[in-house]
């Protein structure tokens, strides 16, 4: 486990290095095809990716100058299904932030996934009035963790959030959820004796202001490679104690690796559209 952590962990270190212009960036639209997300989150690319509907109730979607607003038709369902609960449920608006690129990819900066087209980020804040276009193309983001890291900011902690991350986490066809620590630990505090979906939320570095959702790998993706499932229970106990602990004596910063080669699929699509 330390292990993946630690590789996973570089990965993102590398990937908030790297500032460079990836291929990727120059694809603007889907690759016509029946839509097939291959490889891995972090190191994969997506074959006949969609939109997200930009105008739509219940959901909004920010920076869409950046044109990361693509993906799955899975990941596209998801999004249309948590915003009616979250409507239903009176919660307020979702907020979309990054989902993936044209043909996935790397980005240049600040993932080292979303490059299959099956994750998301969603902000942990919803409004009951919708942003403006102006709001939404600068969005801030409402950082919830207090500056110690061991707990959320109470005002700005609302049992809403709560309910939007176990929507999320309910959903079928999500795998995992990445918030800060201190988030799960609130969501573990809260919980109550319905705990199973608590599973699904892993504990990882940053994501103060939104949750990342990963979605498993669509049927028909044959190309693309899941992770394993999180270890069994809520992951209250030891695991994420462990997130609060200082660093054991000895133990190194993780080093900054370069990303592995690309999928032949993959690299056989950029091949193409480079020619
Ligand atoms: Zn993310």
């Amino acid at each position: 486990m330390k292990k993946t952590l630690t590789a996973l962990c570089a990965l993102l270190i590398t990937a908030s290095v790297a500032q460079a212009a990836t291929p990727w960036q120059t694809i603007p639209q889907p690759i016509a095809g029946t839509p097939q997300s291959i490889g891995e989150f972090a190191n994969g690319c997506i074959i006949g990716a969609r939109p997200l509907p930009l105008d739509a109730s219940g959901y909004q979607v920010m920076r869409t100058d950046q044109r990361r607003f693509f993906g799955h038709p899975d990941l596209i369902a998801f999004i249309q299904r948590l915003s009616g609960h979250t409507r239903q449920q009176g919660l307020g608006e979702v907020l979309v932030g990054d989902m993936g690129m044209a043909a996935g990819g790397r980005f240049s900066s600040g993932h080292a996934s979303h490059q299959s087209g099956l994750d998301v980020d969603i902000w942990l804040q919803l409004p009951k009035q919708r942003w403006s276009q102006q709001m939404l193309l600068k969005p801030q983001p409402l950082d919830l963790v207090a500056a110690d890291g061991k707990k959320v900011v109470a005002r700005h902690w609302q049992p809403e959030i709560g309910s939007l991350i176990k929507l999320a986490a309910q959903d079928n066809d999500v795998t995992r959820i990445f918030v800060n620590p201190a988030i799960k630990q609130q969501l573990c505090t809260d919980a109550g004796s319905d705990r199973a979906w608590l599973r699904k939320v892993r504990p990882w570095f940053q994501h103060r202001a939104h949750m990342h959702v990963r979605l498993r790998c669509p049927a028909g993706s044959l190309q693309c490679a899941d992770q394993p499932a999180p270890p069994p229970g809520d992951g209250c106990g030891a695991e994420l104690q462990s997130w609060f602990a200082p660093p054991a004596p000895g133990s190194t910063p993780p080093v900054k690796r370069e990303p592995p080669p690309l999928p032949s699929a993959c690299q056989a699509l950029l091949d193409n559209h480079q020619l």
